[in-house]
Formats: structure tokens, C-alpha cells, sequence
């Protein structure tokens, strides 16, 4: 653990919200801000690249992760799919280099129960289940029953909203990206100064 006290932002949204398009705009508004890689044990997309989007673990890696104490938090976000937070993510994080955080509702709050005024929680609202329905399906990478758990999900977590250190409703990608800029900048500014 290094001395600086670390700095801690959390995005979260139900899948299909607009979460990563957010996320990466802000990457680009906060050029010290860097993102957390997760580890996960769900199968790799085709897209995506190891190391870069997650550490795609077997089980039996992550659970030894778990073991060695190395993750912050980890959930079981889909039956059979776990994801986790590497500590070593955290430890290199300040003010001027906060660590960007896309993880679930669960997660987020056991962020926050651990570092407090050192982070900042964000929840995604996202359009209506209708419009996220589409959203996903557009996307191609589900089949009808991952689709269904992840609506299923989504209603789940927006009962955790008010939970959260602020709340960006995603309607408009712009103004939803104005919106969280704002409210991470104000944040990044108090802890600064704590
Ligand atoms: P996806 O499978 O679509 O990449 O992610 C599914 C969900 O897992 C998303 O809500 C994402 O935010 C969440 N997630 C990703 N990484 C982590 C993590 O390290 N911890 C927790 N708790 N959730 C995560």
C-alpha cells in the first residue's frame, strides 16, 4: 500500500446503459484518470482483449486471486460468472490519478463501505427497459436467455439508486457525459483539498 490516499471513481449502470460510452468519454475529460482492469471468470467476447477490457480467469485462478487476498471486492454478477477488483488497481490511484471503477451495484457499495470519502459512486440511470431491451439486442452478444437475466437484473439494481454519491440519468449521451464530468470534477476538487 503506498502512502497517498487512494482515489476511487465508481460507474455503474445495468448492462445496456450506455455505462462504457461514458466511461471512456471521461478517460478522455481526465487525462490522470486511469481504468480498472476486473478480473472475471465469463467467457472472453470476441472484441475484447485480455489484460485490456478484463483478466479473463478460469475458476480456479480467480478463486485463487481470492485466496491470496488480492482482490477489494468480487460478486457473482451472472449465475456461474464472477468478477472482481484487484487491489493493485486501487493502491496506484491519488487524486491526480483517480481510478475509474465500471462494476455492479453490489460492488459499488462495497467500495464505498470500504473507502468512504475516498470514493465516489456513480449510478448510470438507465432509458426504459423497453429502449435497454433494444439496446442489448442491437449489441448481438446475447442469447434470449442471458438478454432476459440481464433485464431481470437491470430492474434489480435500479432499486439501488438513491444509494449512490449522485445519480446520471443516460437519455442523451452528451448530456450524460456533461452531467458526470461535472459532478466526478467537483468531487475530484473537495478530495483534493481533504
Ligand atoms: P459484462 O459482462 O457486461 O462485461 O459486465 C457485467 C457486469 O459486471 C457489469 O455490470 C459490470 O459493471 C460488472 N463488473 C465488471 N467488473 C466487475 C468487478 O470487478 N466487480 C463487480 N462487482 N462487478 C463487475
Amino acid at each position: 500500500m503506498n502512502s497517498v490516499k487512494p482515489c476511487i471513481i465508481v460507474l455503474t449502470a445495468p448492462s445496456g446503459s450506455g455505462k462504457s460510452s461514458v466511461a471512456k468519454e471521461l478517460l478522455d475529460a481526465f487525462p490522470g484518470m486511469h481504468f480498472s482492469v476486473s478480473a472475471t471468470t465469463r467467457a472472453r467476447r470476441n472484441h475484447e482483449v485480455h489484460g485490456v477490457h478484463y483478466h479473463f480467469l478460469t475458476q480456479e485462478q480467480f478463486d485463487q486471486e481470492l485466496l491470496d487476498g488480492l482482490l477489494l471486492e468480487s460478486e457473482e454478477v451472472y449465475p456461474g460468472c464472477w468478477y472482481g477488483t484487484l487491489l493493485s488497481e486501487i493502491d496506484n490511484s491519488s487524486a491526480a490519478a483517480p481510478v475509474l471503477l465500471d462494476i455492479d451495484v453490489k460492488g459499488a457499495l462495497n467500495v464505498k463501505s470500504q473507502y468512504g470519502r475516498d470514493a465516489f459512486i456513480v449510478f448510470i440511470k438507465p432509458p426504459p427497459l423497453a429502449e435497454l431491451e433494444r439496446r442489448l439486442r442491437s449489441r448481438g452478444t446475447e442469447t434470449e436467455s442471458s438478454l432476459a437475466t440481464r433485464l431481470d437484473r437491470a430492474t434489480e439494481e435500479m432499486g439501488y439508486a438513491h444509494r449512490f454519491d449522485t445519480v446520471i440519468v443516460n437519455d442523451i449521451l452528451e448530456t450524460a457525459v456533461t452531467d458526470a464530468t461535472a459532478s466526478i470534477g467537483a468531487f475530484l476538487e473537495s478530495h483534493q483539498n481533504q
